[in-house]
């Protein structure tokens, strides 16, 4: 692996060059720390590779932008309701600090974030089934990303489904949508006996159902 250095739009980037022997064109991408990825065969030359770049530069602008931009959407890290500085570090993993949370380039979110609401999901779920103030089956639990809904209740396998992205939010929004989608197992619907029944398990729920509504 060697490194060069290429001045794109008044910028400088790292030029991170891979030759195998194996490999017979030359493939350019770029990466999340927006260090410019070459792969090529043994026989490229540094010159073949920059006159390549340069030839190629409103494409590599184009890949480098859209690097950018997913990185500054992702600005901001967020768990159980709190913000907090998206620091990216080249220290592998996870650290949290006081206000910053800091990652390695390469870090899988998403999957981090699945981890720990099959943790924190489980254990609210099994508190508030608990206490709950109707005997209802117990009900098995998916986690997954959805675009429309918080929970999703099936009433017939007694399978409740939960957004990942409440893992974003404080523990409250969680514990209402586990009171909503048990109550389901109750009464189908949407009626009167259904919102005593919420009433009854999460006493706030109309605070919280604002609050949820407000960024959906
Ligand atoms: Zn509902």
């Amino acid at each position: 692996m060697s490194v060069m250095k290429i001045e794109i739009d008044n910028d400088i980037y790292n030029v991170v060059i891979e030759r195998k022997r194996s490999t017979k064109n030359t493939y350019i991408r770029v990466k999340e720390n927006l260090d410019i990825y070459v792969t090529c065969n043994t026989l490229t030359s540094d010159r073949y590779i920059i006159n390549l770049i340069n030839d190629n530069e409103k494409r590599i602008i184009k890949m480098i932008n859209v690097v950018r931009k997913r990185k500054a959407k992702e600005e901001y890290f967020f768990y159980l309701g709190k913000r907090y500085d998206l620091v990216y570090i080249n220290k592998k993993g996870i650290t949290f600090g006081e206000e910053k949370v800091f990652v390695s380039n390469d870090f899988d979110l998403d999957k981090w974030y699945k981890k720990e609401a099959e943790k924190v999901f489980q254990i609210e779920l099994d508190k508030i089934y608990h206490n709950f103030t109707y005997r209802i089956p117990y009900p098995s639990l998916t986690i997954r990303k959805m675009k429309t809904r918080w929970g999703v209740c099936n009433v017939k396998t007694h399978k409740v489904t939960l957004n990942l992205e409440l893992i974003k939010k404080r523990i409250e929004c969680l514990d209402y949508v586990i009171v909503h989608e048990l109550s389901h197992l109750l009464y189908a619907n949407h009626s009167k006996n259904f919102w005593n029944v919420v009433g009854e398990n999460y006493q706030d729920y109309k605070k919280i159902r604002k609050e949820l509504k407000q960024d959906e």
